[in-house]
């Protein structure tokens, strides 16, 4: 039994799999690179080593580094997560020479299913359907233009080294194969130093069905059913989920038992997942599925099978490294409803799905859902690593009952500070043809433009802007110093990509205020943390950040607060008194006793919701006396300057 376990990972997969090790009373060992030291695992963990650089050739893929670590704290066992060292057959060997237990396969079944062609050669003599397709060691361009020729266009090259769908082209036709040879061939020597190529069968409408395997060390392995990951976006899973919509009962018996053939063909141990490509072109058939690869590792995905199997894939790992034999036959492991698990990510949609950084100054889970997540408000999505933020996983009796908890999930999940793929999430999560199971790897791709497009945001959506950007969210703010017979007007200005939007909002009462909105008036009441508009609307959350305001409304929408100091139209300033038109921090008073100022003149500045707002005179005037202090505490309505009384034939004038 392992004691002491040692994660080689980070974010997310470190967490998830810490959690587990502390629940069956294992001490978690968290390893972190610089760019890591505050981070969440390292928090979590019982006790933490640092690695190195935040470069993860300087840390976490430093294989000596890791066995170092563990041996320095007396960890019995690595667990590798996924990515990183997590296939590497080498840091195998280097473990267990260590004396230390890999949590996972043996380095020759990684070796095994290494390289594509390889396993694809391994399964086709287990009996396992592969695709067809070249996968030979003539690498000769004359060779290959001829195999496809042969297979029937479209085909596709692979690379035999690939991952992550580098190195891998579409070819329609035979005119383009050689152009395309060469351009998948450069991208695979420069990902994987490895040029060497397969060409397969391209599968129409394909679909992506993976089986999730598991094997010990005592001979036994067993399938935990079937995962559908056709929502790719250029070949990265977007939604995954299990089962697989439209499976049959003949379909899964026959993937089931080809994927354990596989793990059996391999002796593999640990959990596995078996890629199928399927033709979803007429319907899910037992004879039209082929092995793609295997993946000797946990997958990102693991959790939608967990859902709908209730059993802890990583218990499972920790208990069949420890030398246990598999804790559940086959005719134990029953099918239980479904899941859905969508990735989240600091991503820029609109500008073509860049991975993006920043601060998560603001993150909120939807409660009822499992969020895996490795980070915590306030952390910074760095550019070292894999920019996710979090897996939102649902499970229901129904597809349908799932895929709505997903709808919640996501619109449920506040992200603000840094840009996220949420919108694109929710849009897909309400697609027609996914709602109705009518996936295949292309969906994304014939939809992106209407998934991506986000329309104007709804008048509700403005005027909580509005709200928030005025400060009338935070509890103990705005209201306290507003009278009902002294209302305070203020012309909010929003920014959103292309467009201007200005809003006026007077305060009418505590937690009542009134939007004026493209030359309508709707009546907004504040209701808990949120603001209903319009009387009956939705209740709305939103966000105020230094120079953004984000609404949550069913996704974020955000706004930039362009110069707000020029929008303050000071009610309290038109008469002898400049008040404080909202609670703060005296920042700088401008002006001293007896200064002539004119109209315009900064008079004092205030810091409010970590804004600075400068108070201008609305009229000339002589200042008679100063009542603000530099670092002083002022409410709503306090007085800051006042001003001499105004001639009579002045104020005619
Ligand atoms: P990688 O290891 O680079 O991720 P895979 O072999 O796993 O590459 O394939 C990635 C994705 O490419 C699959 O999920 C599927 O969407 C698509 N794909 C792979 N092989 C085929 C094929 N023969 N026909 C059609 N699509 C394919």
């Amino acid at each position: 039994m392992i004691k002491k376990l040692l994660i080689a990972n980070r974010g997310e997969i470190a967490c998830r799999i810490m959690r587990t090790a502390r629940g069956m009373g294992i001490a978690t060992v968290a390893v972190y690179s610089d760019a890591d030291a505050g981070a969440l695992h390292v928090e979590m963990a019982d006790e933490a080593v640092r690695i190195g650089g935040p470069a993860p050739a300087d840390s976490y893929l430093d294989g000596s580094r890791m066995i170092a670590a563990a041996l320095q704290v007396g960890a019995d066992a690595i667990h590798p997560g996924y990515g990183f060292l997590s296939e590497n057959p080498d840091f195998v060997d280097a473990v267990e020479a260590a004396g230390l237990v890999f949590v996972g396969p043996s380095s020759d079944a990684i070796r095994a299913m290494g390289l594509k062609d390889a396993a694809k050669a391994l399964m086709e003599k287990a009996g396992v359907p592969v695709v067809p397709g070249y996968h030979g060691a003539d690498q000769d361009p004359g060779r290959l233009a001829a195999e496809a020729s042969h297979i029937g266009y479209p085909v596709l090259i692979k690379a035999v080294a690939g991952g992550g769908g580098k190195g891998m082209r579409r070819v329609e036709q035979a005119l383009e194969f050689s152009a395309a040879l060469a351009s998948a061939r450069a991208e695979a020597q420069g990902a994987f130093g490895n040029s060497d190529v397969l060409i397969e069968k391209y599968v129409e409408r394909p679909r992506h069905i993976e089986v999730q395997v598991f094997g010990d060390a005592h001979g036994n392995a067993v399938h935990l059913y079937e995962r559908d990951c056709s929502l790719q976006r250029r070949h990265q899973k977007v939604i995954e989920e299990a089962p697989a919509p439209g499976m049959t009962d003949e379909m899964r018996a026959a993937m089931g038992a080809a994927a354990v053939t596989a793990a059996l063909a391999i002796g593999y141990r640990g959990a596995g997942t078996v890629e199928f490509i399927v033709d979803g072109s007429r319907g899910l058939r037992p004879d039209g599925f082929w092995f793609m690869e295997m993946n000797t590792r946990l997958q990102v995905e693991h959790p939608v099978t967990e859902a709908v199997t209730g059993l802890d894939l990583v218990a499972w790992q920790l208990r069949v490294a420890g030398g246990e034999p598999l804790p559940l036959a086959q005719d134990q492991i029953a099918l239980n409803g479904h899941a859905f698990e969508a990735r989240l990510y600091a991503e820029d949609v609109p500008a073509g799905f860049l991975p993006a950084t920043g601060r998560l100054d603001h993150l909120r889970f939807a409660p009822g859902a499992r969020c895996d997540s490795g980070v915590r408000e306030g952390d910074e999505i760095s550019p070292w690593y894999d920019p996710m933020i979090a897996k939102i996983v649902s499970h229901g009796p129904s597809r349908a009952v799932a895929l709505s908890r997903l709808q919640q999930a996501l619109s449920g999940t506040e992200v603000a500070g840094t840009v996220t793929n949420i919108g694109f999430l929710a849009a897909l999560s309400r697609h027609a043809g996914f709602a109705a199971g009518e996936v295949d790897t292309g969906l994304i791709g014939r939809d992106v433009a209407d998934l991506v497009a986000e329309g104007p945001p709804a008048p509700a959506v403005v005027i909580r802007a509005a709200l928030a950007a005025a400060g009338l969210d935070a509890p103990g703010t705005g209201f306290e110093g507003f009278s009902l017979w002294h209302p305070l007007t203020r012309q909010i200005h929003l920014l959103r990509a292309e467009d201007d939007f200005r809003v006026s909002l007077a305060v009418t009462g505590p937690g009542q205020a009134v939007a004026g909105f493209e030359g309508q008036e709707h009546l907004c009441r504040r209701d808990g943390a949120g603001w209903r508009i319009g009387g009956t609307g939705p209740m709305l959350t939103a966000v105020a950040l230094a120079d953004t305001v984000t609404v949550f409304a069913g996704r974020p929408w955000e706004f930039a607060l362009p110069d707000l100091r020029d929008d303050w139209d000071e009610a309290g300033a038109a008469g002898n008194l400049v008040e404080a038109p909202m609670p703060g921090v005296v920042r700088e008073v401008c002006v001293a006793r007896g200064d002539a100022v004119a109209a315009g003149d900064r008079l004092v500045v205030l810091e409010a919701m970590k804004m600075e707002h400068v108070l201008t005179a609305l009229r000339d005037g002589v200042v008679a006396e100063v009542l603000a202090g530099v670092g002083g505490q002022v409410s709503a309505h306090d007085a800051l300057i006042r001003f001499e009384d105004v001639p009579e034939q002045a104020v005619a004038s």
